[in-house]
């Protein structure tokens, strides 16, 4: 069962969590906004409500995780979005992610590829709350031609490689965060889509993630 009181305790482990990832070098003043406005523990079983509000990943099912905060609030700022963007995330898992976005005012197109998982959120009563999320069930690698170009692209799964088809989903100008490599530990790069049509590549800190996998899954 998931929780259905915000309590003044939720609320004040918010501003706790806040200033922890500030800590660790998290500015973006939306992004720390959106971390204090989403009720994080409202994404897990009431069994995890003590803590919710810790920095840390927890299991949602189907073998896949909610991600820290830490590196939600990490990709967030990387992404340099602005209001009204039309980003799309790969790896919708709790939606916890698509939450803090829809909080910074952008469009979220998110997928995905677990049909669980997929299903546990159309039950989600706290997304109602948020029309400007769009989700979908399907392969992550696949994108979302019918709604491209989008100006950011945000992956939230370990990619064994840069998906073409993403970056040609991405409009001149746009960002793609993406966390790359196979193994057990991936950099975090921010590819910039130049005038060329070439990428720009910044590399970021070391994270791990599930792995992004190909096809669908029932
Ligand atoms: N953004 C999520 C993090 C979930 S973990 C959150 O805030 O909770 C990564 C998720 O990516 C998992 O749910 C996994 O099933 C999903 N995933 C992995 N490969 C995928 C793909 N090719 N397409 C779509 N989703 C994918």
């Amino acid at each position: 069962m998931r929780p259905t009181e915000d309590s003044y305790r939720h609320k004040g482990l918010r501003k706790k969590l806040v200033q922890a990832v500030q800590a660790k070098g998290i500015t973006d003043e939306r992004v720390l906004d959106a971390i204090l406005a989403v009720p994080r523990h409202y994404f897990l079983d009431s069994a995890f409500d003590e803590v919710a509000y810790e920095d840390r990943a927890f299991p949602i099912g189907e073998g896949q995780t909610i991600s820290q905060p830490y590196t939600v609030a990490y990709q967030s700022q990387l992404l340099e979005t602005k209001p009204f963007m039309k980003v799309l995330e790969i790896g919708t898992g709790s939606a916890y992610q698509a939450v803090v976005l829809a909080e910074m005012g952008v469009q979220v197109y998110t997928i995905e590829r677990q049909k669980k998982l997929f299903d546990t959120n159309k039950q989600f009563d706290l997304l109602k709350k948020y029309p400007t999320i769009k989700f979908f069930y399907g392969d992550g690698f696949e994108g979302l031609p019918t709604y491209a170009p989008f100006d950011r692209v945000l992956i939230t799964a370990a990619a064994p490689e840069i998906p073409a088809k993403l970056v040609d989903q991405l409009k001149i100008g746009g960002m793609m965060v993406i966390p790359l490599g196979a193994g057990d530990v991936q950099q975090m790069l921010r590819l910039t889509k130049l005038d060329n049509g070439a990428l720009k590549e910044e590399v970021f800190d070391n994270f791990s993630f599930v792995p992004m996998l190909g096809g669908r899954s029932q």
